[in-house]
């Protein structure tokens, strides 16, 4: 406490970058003001309590501690002017990239409730042309912006907590495509905050009941990171989807941290092999070389594997040479609507 009804909070941390540090502080203070706001009774009273935060970040040039907290204060002052419970950065540059921010954050909301968004199914195919199953992606149906790819609104949905009631309504979609468009198994991709709900796997047996979809045409997508965050609720989790039939894939594997220890102990079906290191598999010998140990790694544990981002007929090659047994990428199909998929997969099936 610095005086009065002033407070100081100080975040430390190793941030990928200036937008990430901005994003962090933000969550941060709307926390604090959510924490504090609100009414209260006091005495017979009712009070209500806002709250004006300032916002620098530090070390950008060579500031001393007095100069932060200069800078935290200025941009409190401007808080205060442009209205209760209001957040500003000292920056203006940072302020913009807030603003941006936190527009994009409403946009989401507003669209969540008005379910604009669509899944694209991309084709899975086995080593002889034939469809395996597609994985379900997200698009955006952006008011003005047009469609918005899930790298630029995933990460937010994610961040505030939308990804719950986002990620429900993609896994009832593509529940609702298993049915409709007579595909052997689809493979949705779920977010870690989405995974690690506590009722996540009654979550999931609901949405199966409603769309009365077989559980053993769905897949399910998870990354490394939730692997390593919570081992015993993982493997629990885990054990009740594999239980009721549902197969389970560790999406871009090799990209994260997991020790193959971990893996071992998890009842996988699927490891999918990154399009990053497929694309220089032919130019880059520990590319090639990280591909082949997933794979005989993979067939060693008894697991299906899959390559993503197959671009070219000598990728496919290579990977197929290897022992790889299932493949996706563009060389196949881009991920299609959900009509241009049936469409592709009646193509396959006359041809
Ligand atoms: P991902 O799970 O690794 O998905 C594969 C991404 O690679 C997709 O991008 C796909 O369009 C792209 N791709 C497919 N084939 C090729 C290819 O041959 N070459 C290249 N260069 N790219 C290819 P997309 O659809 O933009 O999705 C990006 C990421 O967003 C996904 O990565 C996934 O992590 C996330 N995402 C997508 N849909 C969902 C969703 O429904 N829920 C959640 N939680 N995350 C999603
Ligand atoms: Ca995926």
């Amino acid at each position: 406490r610095l005086g009065g009804d002033e407070f100081v909070v100080l975040i430390t941390g190793e941030y990928a970058g200036r937008e990430m540090a901005i994003r962090q502080a933000l969550n941060v203070a709307r926390k604090i003001q959510l924490a504090i706001g609100g009414n209260y009774h006091l005495q017979g009273y009712e009070h209500t309590i806002t709250s004006s935060i300032g916002i620098t970040l530090f070390p950008e040039r060579n500031e001393t501690a007095a100069d932060v907290l200069k800078q935290a204060d200025t941009a409190m002052y401007r808080a205060k002017e442009e209205g209760r419970n209001t957040i500003a950065f000292y920056n203006p540059e940072m302020q913009k990239e807030a603003d941006r921010r936190l527009s994009l954050e409403k946009e989401l909301r507003a669209s969540i409730a008005e379910k604009r968004f669509e899944i694209f199914f991309q084709p899975q195919l086995d080593s002889d042309g034939a469809l395996a199953g597609a994985e379900a992606l997200v698009r955006w149906l952006h008011p003005d912006k047009g469609m918005v790819l899930p790298a630029d609104f995933i990460p937010v949905a994610e961040e505030t907590g939308l990804i719950l009631e986002l990620g429900e309504w993609i896994l009832r979609e593509a529940c609702a495509c298993i049915k409709g468009c007579s595909v052997s198994h689809v493979a949705v991709n779920i977010s870690p905050r989405q995974f690690r709900q506590a009722d996540f796997v009654e979550k999931v047996i609901e949405i199966l009941q409603e769309t009365g979809t077989n559980p053993r045409e769905l897949m399910i997508e998870l990354t490394e990171g939730i692997v390593i965050a919570n081992i015993e609720d993982t493997i629990d989790k885990m054990n009740a989807l594999k239980k009721m039939g549902i197969r389970i894939a560790i999406d871009d594997f090799g990209t994260g941290y997991s020790s193959l220890a971990y893996l071992k102990q998890l009842p996988l079906y699927q490891l999918k092999i990154n399009d990053k290191f497929v694309r220089d598999i032919e130019t880059d010998p520990s590319d090639a070389v990280i591909v082949e140990t997933i794979i005989s790694m993979a067939r060693h544990l008894g697991l299906s594997v899959v390559a993503e981002g197959v671009e070219t007929a000598d990728q496919f090659a290579f990977l197929e040479d290897k022992g790889c047994h299932m493949f996706q990428g563009f060389y196949f199909s881009r991920p299609l609507t959900r009509d241009d998929f049936t469409e592709y997969r009646r193509s396959l099936l006359t041809t």
